[in-house]
C-alpha cells in the first residue's frame, strides 16, 4: 500500500477512495522527540481502540471527528483532512513543560483549563506558539485558532468527565484538528501516548509517563486504560 506518511507511532497509508485514509498504529514509543525509542507490547491495538472509544464518546456529543471504522485491531479508516500544522494542549493540572517552564510543582491544580499551541516541526521540537505566531505566520486563520480553542475546552470537559467515571484523571492532552468543507474537525488520536492520565487518590501514573521516565509497568498501565475506556479485556486484542 502507498504510505502517505510515517511518523513515530502511525503510518498513514493511502486507500482507493481519496476522501479516506488507513491509520496503522504502531507498537513502537518514542519520546523526547525521538531520542528515546522502545517497544510497548500491543500498543498499536490498544491505542487504537481507546481511540475508537473517545471519538465515539465524542461524536455522540456532537464533535466531528474523523473517524469512520475500524478495519482491524490496529487500524483505523478515517476521513481524509486537511491538517493544520498545529498541535493544541489543554491543561487541567501543571505537569510536564509547563511545570518545568514555570517552575510549577505536578499537579497544581489551574484555575481555569489552560489551552496552548505548538508548531508541528520535528526538527525544531515542535515549538511554543502564541496566537499571534499563528496569524502572523498564516498557520491558521483567525476563525481556526477560535474554533480550535472553543473546541478543544469542549473536549475537555467531554473527556474530564469520561475518565473522572473510570477513576482516571485528566491531567492535560494534546489535540489536532484539520478541515473539510470548511469546517474544523478533530483528527489523530487521542490515547495514553498523547493524554496524561492519573489514578485517582493515589495519582499513579498510567500514560506515556511511565516509559519516558522509566518507572516500569508501563505495559500494563496501558491495558488498564485499554479495559476502563473500552469495557473490553486488553488481551483479546494485545496478545
Ligand atoms: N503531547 C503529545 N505530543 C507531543 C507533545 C505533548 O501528545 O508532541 C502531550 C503529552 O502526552 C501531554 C501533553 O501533550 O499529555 C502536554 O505535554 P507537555 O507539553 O507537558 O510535554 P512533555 O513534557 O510531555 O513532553
Amino acid at each position: 500500500m502507498d504510505r502517505i506518511y510515517e511518523g513515530k507511532a502511525k503510518i498513514v497509508y493511502r486507500t482507493d477512495d481519496p476522501e479516506r485514509v488507513l491509520m496503522h498504529f504502531k507498537d513502537a514509543a518514542t519520546a523526547f522527540n525521538g531520542k528515546k525509542r522502545g517497544e510497548i507490547a500491543g500498543k498499536g491495538r490498544m491505542n487504537a481502540g481507546i481511540t475508537v472509544a473517545l471519538f465515539r464518546h465524542l461524536e455522540r456529543a456532537g464533535v466531528a471527528t474523523h473517524l469512520l471504522e475500524q478495519p482491524a485491531p490496529d487500524e483505523l479508516l478515517v476521513r481524509r483532512l486537511t491538517m493544520l500544522p498545529l498541535e493544541v494542549v489543554v491543561r487541567n493540572l501543571a505537569a510536564g513543560s509547563m511545570s518545568h517552564r514555570l517552575g510549577l510543582e505536578e499537579g497544581r491544580p489551574l484555575s481555569l483549563p489552560v489551552r496552548e499551541f505548538y508548531l508541528k516541526n520535528d526538527q525544531l521540537g515542535d515549538p511554543w506558539v502564541n496566537r499571534h505566531h499563528i496569524l502572523a505566520l498564516g498557520l491558521a486563520d483567525a476563525a481556526q485558532v477560535a474554533g480550535m480553542e472553543e473546541l478543544a475546552g469542549r473536549i475537555n470537559e467531554l473527556l474530564r468527565r469520561f475518565f473522572a467515571e473510570r477513576e482516571l484523571e485528566l491531567v492535560d492532552f494534546k489535540l489536532e484538528f484539520g478541515e473539510a468543507e470548511g469546517r474544523l474537525i478533530l483528527g489523530d488520536e487521542i490515547t495514553p501516548d498523547t493524554c496524561r492520565l492519573w489514578q485517582v487518590g493515589s495519582h499513579e501514573r498510567m500514560d506515556k509517563d511511565r516509559f519516558r521516565r522509566d518507572l516500569g509497568g508501563v505495559d500494563d498501565a496501558y491495558r488498564e486504560v485499554f479495559r476502563r475506556v473500552t469495557g473490553k479485556e486488553a488481551d483479546h486484542v494485545a496478545g
